[in-house]
Parts: structure tokens; C-alpha cells; sequence
């Protein structure tokens, strides 16, 4: 039998049309998986969006829309940069699908409920509302959540907290053993300092009143999953965990590479894991953290305001350009800025296309896709110098 691949990226948030950053993920995790396939791996490419939540359920409601509807909306955006940046993913998962990945969120949770590792707590703390998650006072920079920009909220509430704080010890051995290799190693590093500062149990539920846009907690109807835990139980939903079609499951978990930004390092180099060492299931082989595409020297936010949207990117500049951009020119474990004013369509253009050619000793008008009126612009152009 083959040997098997099993790539995933993290999903993303559906409240707005995907930005660059996450077509600079899918992007890179298409890359391997492609090669993958050409060395004969039988591969399986994950992608998908998180679609619950307070934020969405407040952003739908100020567009005057359903959740279901307005997250259905953003849904077709990802389709469509999907398509134009030919992304060969295998499975598109969705938190919202109630037929393929409730089922899986909802087995894993018993599990946890049954290795008795949840129990019921008040907790009281700051929540970001752009993170959706707690903040600590130490996090907060003058008193904001720093990757937002917005203050936090303070909140008390009855919730399921998990009992993360036993699973610090067999996490690090687990990094330091390489049996979860982090990558790059600076990012390693980060993630062990963490354990050894102690890690505290987490809270692994909202009370409904709170939250009505997501998963109820089985037999507790007014606890909804905290939406970061319904997120990362996609890993396993999407290949029919919890269901009786669990094949892909059997064939292809653990994870080889769960391709992720930094900002998400904690959920996936600790909670996670500790999720599966309570469930019995086996840890992901490898996490690589990319850094952020900044766009003028600051993350990319929609909080912020300074997104580019990776759709009309790339409807300017082309699929192949923009491709060969995000892999070639940011180092992808460090942060790449991205401005239209650095990558004017000519300049982009012509950095993007004569590379390759130059090396291969085409003329670079040999590799411009069919009709493109930047690239003829940016040809005749450069011809007249
Ligand atoms: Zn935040």
C-alpha cells in the first residue's frame, strides 16, 4: 500500500472574504501537497472554515442576516479563491455541517467527559472578542488585546473547563522527543517556555445565553463548545471521526504537517495536543508556523482595517504570479509585508515572471498566462526601455 500524507490548514474564520494571509497558508500547504502526490504519496488535503461563534453571530447580525445565510455568503468567497489559485485540497470542512463534523466535535467531547478531564467552574476573565479567546492581563498591551486593538471584555460565566494543566508534562516530552516536531525551532522553543511558565486549565464552554451560534454541549443544551475547541476538532471531523464512514480517519490521522500561523501557536502545539492524549488518539507529526503577511508594516486585520483581499489580488496580478510571489518571496517562517504600493502591477509582474524564465533562458513572455492585459502592460512596457 502507498504511504499515506495527511496535510491540513487551519480553517478560517468565515465573517469576511478570505485575505491574503490565508491564501498564503492554503497556498504553501498546496505546494506540499502537490509534491506529495508526485513522490506517490496517497495524500489528503484538508481546508476548510470556522464558521461559530459571538463574532460571526454579531457580524451577521449588524449585516441583518441569518448566521446560517451570512457565513453561506462568505463560504462562496473561499470557492472562488479556491479556484483561482487552483488549491487541489481533498475535503472542504465547515464547523456549520451538521451531518460531518457535529458528529466528530460532539464523540470527542464524551471522550474527554468519560477520561473524566472536564469539570464545571466558574471563570472569570478578559475576552477578546477579535481573538475569541481569553486574555491575561500580562498579554494586554495599555490595556488592549495587541493583535486587535480592542479593549478586552470582563467576563463571568458557569462554563466546562478542561483539565489542560496534567498534559504540560507528556507535551513536552513530546516536543523535546520530536514525536510532535514543531517547526521551526525558535517556535519549539516558544511553546516549552509556555509549559514551563504553567499552563492552567481551560475553559472548553460558553453558557448559551452568551453564545447561541454553535455546537451544544451533549445532554447540556444551554452550554455551547467554545468555538476554539469546535475549530480544532475539524482535524478529526472532516475525516469521520465520530461517525460510522470513519475510513478516512483510520487511514490518514495523525496529521503530517498541520500548516498554521503563529498567532494560533498555543491552541495547536498545547491544547490540542492535550485534547488527544485525554481522547487516546495520536498526536499530529509535525505543526509548521508561518509568519504573518503584514501589509505596511502591521498584521492584517480586520479589526485594523488594513486587509487586503486576497480575490481581487489576484484577479489583478494571476494565479501563477501570485502563487510563485507568496512562495518565493516571503521566507515562510518569518513575516512578509505586502503593500500595493511596494507591488505595483508592473513591478510585481516583472519580478514574478523573468525570474523563472531568466533561469530557464525563455523570454518571460513565454509563461504569461493567456490575455493578461497587466502582463502585456508590463511587457511592452519593459520592451520600450
Ligand atoms: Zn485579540
Amino acid at each position: 500500500m502507498k504511504e499515506k500524507f495527511f496535510i491540513t490548514t487551519s480553517i478560517a474564520y468565515a465573517n469576511a472574504a478570505p485575505h491574503i494571509g490565508y491564501a498564503y497558508e492554503v497556498t504553501l500547504a498546496d505546494i506540499i501537497a502537490r509534491y506529495k502526490r508526485m513522490r506517490g504519496f496517497e495524500t489528503f488535503f484538508l481546508t476548510g472554515t470556522d464558521e461559530h461563534g459571538d463574532k460571526i453571530l454579531r457580524t451577521a447580525r449588524d449585516a441583518g442576516k441569518a448566521p446560517q445565510v451570512f457565513v453561506d455568503e462568505n463560504v462562496k468567497k473561499f470557492e472562488v479563491l479556491h479556484e483561482l489559485l487552483a488549491i487541489s485540497y481533498d475535503y472542504f470542512i465547515r464547523t456549520s455541517d451538521k451531518k460531518n463534523h457535529w458528529p466528530g466535535a460532539q464523540a470527542l467531547w464524551q471522550k474527554l467527559l468519560v477520561g473524566n478531564d472536564l469539570y464545571k467552574g466558574v471563570y472569570k476573565g478578559l475576552y477578546c472578542l477579535g481573538c475569541e479567546a481569553f486574555i491575561t492581563e500580562k498579554e494586554l498591551v495599555d490595556g488592549k488585546c495587541p493583535n486587535h486593538n480592542i479593549a478586552p471584555e470582563k467576563i463571568e460565566e458557569e462554563n466546562y473547563f478542561f483539565r489542560l494543566s496534567k498534559y504540560g508534562p507528556a507535551i513536552q516530552k513530546a516536543i523535546e522527543s520530536r514525536e510532535l516536531n514543531i517547526i521551526p525551532e525558535s517556535r519549539a522553543r516558544e511553546v516549552l517556555s509556555m509549559i514551563n511558565e504553567g499552563i492552567h486549565d481551560v475553559s472548553l464552554s460558553r453558557p448559551e445565553r452568551d453564545v447561541l451560534w454553535g455546537i451544544p454541549v451533549p445532554n447540556e443544551p444551554k452550554q455551547t463548545m467554545y468555538v476554539w475547541y469546535d475549530a480544532l476538532s475539524n482535524y478529526i471531523s472532516a475525516l469521520g471521526y465520530g461517525r460510522t464512514d470513519n475510513e478516512k480517519f483510520k487511514r490518514f490521522w495523525p496529521a503530517d504537517v498541520h500548516m498554521i500561523g503563529k498567532d494560533i501557536l498555543r491552541f495547536h502545539a498545547i491544547i490540542w495536543p492535550a485534547i488527544l492524549l485525554s481522547a487516546g488518539i495520536p498526536l499530529p507529526r509535525q505543526i509548521f508556523v508561518h509568519g504573518f503577511i503584514t501589509s505596511g508594516g502591521r498584521k492584517m486585520s480586520k479589526s485594523i482595517g488594513n486587509v487586503i483581499d486576497a480575490n481581487e489580488f489576484i484577479t489583478e496580478f494571476g494565479s501563477e504570479a501570485v502563487r510563485y510571489f507568496l512562495a518565493r518571496e516571503i521566507s515562510p517562517t518569518e513575516d512578509g509585508d505586502i503593500t500595493r504600493e511596494r507591488y505595483n502591477p508592473r513591478e510585481f509582474y516583472c519580478r514574478v515572471q523573468r525570474k523563472p524564465c531568466e533561469r530557464a533562458g525563455e523570454p518571460y513572455l513565454a509563461h504569461a498566462p493567456d490575455g493578461d492585459a497587466i502582463f502585456r502592460r508590463c511587457y511592452f512596457k519593459a520592451e520600450g526601455e
